[in-house]
């Protein structure tokens, strides 16, 4: 009997064997050798960004000193200025129109008005410097300073670096006289980092009121990756095909107060019920799962893993579960399978021997694309219900994640076909974008919002978004202008393609 047993147990690891080995097999695996970019005018595309940088669009939060905000306007109103005449052929070929006073959106009519516009997106503003920082910086930050190959200073990565070569690929372009065939469209907002409401909200719902619908969007959240995936140590687009929502939740304690001296038992005091709650919120994790863009992710890295890399990532049916454990050991992998919980603010009290009436904190949540916003709260509410005096309360600014775009039609196949182009032996792979950009606005419009930009990113440059000495290469300056190009072309040569093709099939 046992042997029977133990035959057909035998039996059943080497099916599995088979199998999983077939399914790696069946995986062709590619071995990628970064070939030498494509490059244009990088001197001067560096000179541009190192202008642009100058002008401190930084975008503060209303109620803000006014004397700052109008300093900022100036710049937004200095940088538009530029724009148009340092790109004179760009300006020439499009037509601007100014939103909500300083967001900009720019057309480039295409000839076949039956074809949907594409959308590409950069924002002007940029974050401050945090106080205390500023001479942390090798170059300060708004100087504009090209030093040891690279363009220093605020919003040189995010995104002013992307905006720069945008415009300048399309102006050299329409120096060329090159006539898109579909319309193309810029949206520069000019509040991106305090929410967008007043620019690309504004402009998508413009654009939805004049029935536009886009055929895709490309905007930032992804990057040039360079060694930040496992198994692929060189460079890798990673290009965002989702992003996750927010929600803040302010969890509020209440208790009786009193003196010091004479406290209730510490569990049953405002601070020591908010403690607990938190603690039950932390033990609550939300589900957390290998699906969805981070399984397209899975897909696209298994050709170039190693091989015992690409059996696990080829029988997912299988190693699913080892390769959700590896990734929840890191917080930016974790944060891509599953809503994160972050406790960010916690008050109570004011004098050292009064016990408050209550206690408060917020817990702000990123919201996976399984999950919503009311789903969140009803699983924190649920957390925390043993406790009467617990209030749970919804802060303003919740935002749903996005949807997932579509990576199996033409917008993300001209993508990362101009990526391959442009960046020889670079591989493209999908994955979920954990922070919130402007693209968000413009799913209404199209199944195909792509966040990727052509900037090098390593391991040590991940600090230096937002932070201190934000830069970019020369090279990649020139890189970047390079690949809008091949990508606002190869879109022509997509677009004749099927025309072509509609042309061989008619009778
Ligand atoms: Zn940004």
């Amino acid at each position: 009997m046992i042997k029977k047993i133990l035959l057909g147990l035998g039996g059943f690891v080497l099916v599995l064997l088979a199998v999983v080995i077939g399914r790696t097999l069946a995986l062709p695996g590619v071995e990628l050798v970064e070939g030498e970019p494509a490059s244009l005018e990088a001197d001067q595309a560096a000179a541009n960004l190192a202008d642009a940088v100058r002008f401190k669009t930084i975008s503060y939060q209303d109620g803000s000193d006014p004397a700052l905000i109008e300093a900022s306007h100036q710049a937004m109103t200095g940088f538009r200025d530029w724009l148009s005449a340092r790109f004179p052929s760009f300006t020439g070929a499009t037509t601007r129109e100014i939103v909500s006073d300083y967001s900009l959106l720019y057309t480039w009519q295409g000839s076949d008005p039956s074809l949907k516009p594409v959308l590409l997106m950069s924002h002007m503003d940029v974050v401050p410097i945090a106080p205390g920082t500023e001479d942390k910086w090798d170059e300060a930050p708004f100087s504009g300073t090209i030093a040891d190959g690279f363009v220093w200073g605020r919003g040189a990565i995010d995104t002013k670096g992307s905006l720069v070569a945008m415009v300048m690929a399309a102006d050299l372009l329409a120096a060329e006289n090159f006539q898109p065939r579909r319309t193309i469209m810029f949206a520069f907002g000019h509040d991106e980092e305090i929410g967008g409401g007043d620019g690309n909200k504004v402009i998508a719902a413009m654009l939805a009121e004049r029935g536009v619908e886009l055929e895709w969007v490309a905007d930032e959240g992804g990057i040039l990756g360079e060694g930040l995936l496992p198994g692929i140590p060189g460079t890798a687009a990673l290009i965002g095909i989702a992003e996750k929502g927010s929600v803040s939740l302010d969890i509020v304690a209440a208790s009786r107060g009193g003196h010091s001296s004479m406290p209730s038992p510490v569990d049953e005091t405002a601070i020591g019920r908010l403690t607990k709650a938190i603690d039950e919120i932390g033990k609550a994790p939300f589900e957390s799962r290998v699906d969805g863009a981070s399984a397209r992710m899975i897909a696209a890295l298994a050709p170039a893993a190693p091989f015992m890399q690409r059996m696990v990532y080829a029988n997912m049916w299988l190693f699913e579960p080892v390769v959700r454990r590896v990734m929840e050991g890191s917080p930016s992998s974790a944060a891509q399978l599953h809503t994160t919980i972050a406790p960010t603010i916690i008050e109570g009290g004011n004098k050292e021997n009064v016990l408050p009436p209550s206690a408060h904190a917020v817990i702000n949540f990123r919201t996976h694309p399984r999950d919503t916003g009311e789903g969140i709260v009803a699983h924190v509410k649920k957390a925390v219900a043993d406790d009467p005096d617990i209030t749970v309360v919804t802060m303003d600014g919740m935002r749903p994640a996005s949807p997932v775009s579509n990576v199996d039609g033409a917008g993300f196949k001209l993508l990362s076909e101009a990526i391959s182009a442009s960046f020889p032996g670079v591989l493209s792979v999908p994955n979920l974008t954990v922070g919130g950009t402007d693209s968000r606005f413009y799913t209404g419009l199209s199944d195909n919002v792509f966040r990727f930009i052509p900037i090098r990113m390593g391991r040590d440059d991940l600090p230096r978004f937002h932070g201190t000495n934000e830069r970019v290469s020369v090279a990649n300056m020139g890189q970047a202008v390079a690949f809008y190009k091949t990508l606002m072309e190869m879109m022509n040569k997509q677009d004749q393609a099927a025309v072509n093709a509609a042309e061989a099939a008619a009778p």
